[in-house]
């Protein structure tokens, strides 16, 4: 099985151990190796500590394999949007500049059961997307948008590297991996694709008369660098409170 290698002298894991070690509250994991040559994080410069090390179990390795094919995870990349009108619908419109050209570049995008499945080039663009676009109005009709999500590759489930240099689907599971089973699909999946909106967009919801174009970015700048931030290390926060509740128990 691949476990990944380290960051920093490439050495290859052999256990799944050192993807549940965490040196530094950032959550950059390099080997034992190379963190105790250094005194602080290279990624945030954080001084080592102790008292920081945490160990976080990495469910997937203790799944059998037809559990880990039931498992998705969320991809914020991608982008599912719902509530287009019938004159929209349809690839070469949508990709133009009035509409998603505008928040990015667009890796791929299929239209199938009246949704519109959309991915950009990188995180922020599919965020900036859906921030603008989220409840907001098109041709009348209200527009409402979630991260995709995907499977992890099958190869990567049974433990073989993946030579398709195409292959979509996930290679990589660390404890910060958030999963959720298939058939819990409404309830974890509205829950873990949700799209979290500032306060300020509600102007947005103002707009039912636009019909020539989808809504610019938004332009709060200290709110948006915010929720982007947030967006990145919430779930690494969020675990490391799981853990720290653990601990005291
Ligand atoms: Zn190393
Ligand atoms: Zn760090
Ligand atoms: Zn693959």
């Amino acid at each position: 099985m691949s476990f990944g290698e380290c960051p920093i002298c490439c050495d290859e894991y052999t256990s799944p151990s050192m993807l549940e070690f965490f040196p530094c509250k950032c959550g950059y994991q390099p080997c034992m190796f190379c963190i105790k040559q250094m005194k602080q994080c290279p990624h945030c410069k954080e001084l080592y500590q102790e008292a920081n090390f945490r160990t976080i179990p990495n469910k997937f390795y203790s799944m059998s394999e037809s559990e880990r094919k039931q498992q998705r995870i969320v991809n914020k990349q991608n982008l599912i949007i719902r509530g287009l009108s019938d004159d929209i619908l349809d690839e070469q419109i949508l990709r133009q500049y009035n509409f998603l050209g505008q928040y990015g570049t667009i890796v791929d995008m299929q239209i199938s059961n009246r949704q519109c499945y959309v991915k950009f080039d990188t995180e922020n663009q599919a965020l900036d997307c859906a921030l603008a676009m989220n409840f907001s109005y098109f041709d009348s009709k209200l527009l409402t948008l979630t991260f995709g999500y995907q499977k992890f590759c099958t190869s990567f489930i049974c433990g073989h590297k993946c030579h398709s240099k195409s292959c979509q689907f996930i290679h990589e599971a660390t404890p910060l991996t958030k999963m959720f089973h298939v058939e819990d699909e409404y309830r974890q999946l509205t829950e873990a694709t949700k799209i979290v909106c500032p306060r300020e967009k509600e102007n947005y919801h103002l707009q039912k008369e636009q019909t020539q174009q989808f809504p610019p970015k938004i332009q709060i700048q200290n709110q948006l660098q915010k929720l982007k931030k947030w967006n990145a290390e919430n779930d690494f926060i969020q675990l490391l409170e799981i853990v720290n509740t653990g601990l005291k128990d």
